[in-house]
């Protein structure tokens, strides 16, 4: 099964990606993670990319998509995979149509308000990608999957936030139109609690845990 996560920044795409791929055996697809290694191991692509994320701006289309082509090309892409993050753009969901066949895109709304709330708090894994809310962390500072330290990212910054918020509406939210007229959109309330969204989505899916 080939799936989209779409939806704006903070709303759980991560977080549910992960469950989601754990529960079908394939994996998660994180362009956000992919540049973020490439930053941390300072590739090229990392350096081409730094400025944009700090500045809460999207990567340029032909750069993510190289990425994108590369990564499903991979042998493990075959049993299917979740994209979270991609496409983020018109161009990138005209060049996907090229080289995939998407079997479900799901859309995980959620209001501004609670988005900057829920990014302000966020505590990620660089290592491994497991993502966290200081709420929940308890006073720890280290990965519970992996052990690595877990950092704030620095675009969830308040003023970078409400600039990513921005380029979401702008940019990303006119993929919901141009997936619900291929018939492909489903629409599911991400301020509900983990569980319960994580049993909206995989209903969604039509498959059980
Ligand atoms: P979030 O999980 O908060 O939505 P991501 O980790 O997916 O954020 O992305 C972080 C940043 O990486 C984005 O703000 C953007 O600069 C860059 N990025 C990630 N995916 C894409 C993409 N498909 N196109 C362009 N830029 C991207
Ligand atoms: P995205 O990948 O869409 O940017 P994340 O999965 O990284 O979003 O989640 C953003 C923040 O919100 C994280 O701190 C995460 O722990 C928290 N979070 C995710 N889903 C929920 C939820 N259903 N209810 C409350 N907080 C959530
Ligand atoms: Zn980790």
């Amino acid at each position: 099964m080939n799936i989209i996560f779409l939806g704006p920044p903070g709303a759980g795409k991560g977080t549910q990606a992960q469950k989601i791929c754990a529960a079908l055996n394939i994996p998660q697809i994180s362009t956000g993670d992919i540049l973020r290694r490439a930053m941390k191991d300072g590739t090229e692509t990392g350096l081409k990319a730094k400025s944009y994320i700090e500045a809460g701006k999207l990567v340029p289309d032909e750069v993510i998509i190289d990425i994108v082509k590369e990564r499903l090309a991979m042998d493990d892409c075959r049993n299917g995979y979740i994209l979270d993050g991609f496409p983020r753009t018109v161009p990138q969901a005209e060049a996907l149509d090229t080289i995939a066949k998407i079997d479900h895109v799901i859309e995980l709304a959620v209001d501004d308000q609670v988005l900057v709330e829920r990014l302000s708090g966020r505590r990620v894994c660089v290592k491994c990608g497991a993502t966290y809310h200081l709420s929940m962390l308890g006073g720890k500072t280290n990965c519970a999957v992996c052990g690595e330290e877990l950092i704030q990212r620095k675009d969830d910054s308040a003023e970078t936030v409400l600039a990513r918020l921005e380029v979401y509406h702008a940019q990303t939210a006119p993929l919901i139109g141009y997936y619900e007229k291929k018939g492909l959109l489903q629409r599911i309330d991400g301020a509900q609690g983990m569980d319960n969204t994580y049993a909206a989505i995989l209903n969604a899916l039509g498959v059980q845990a």
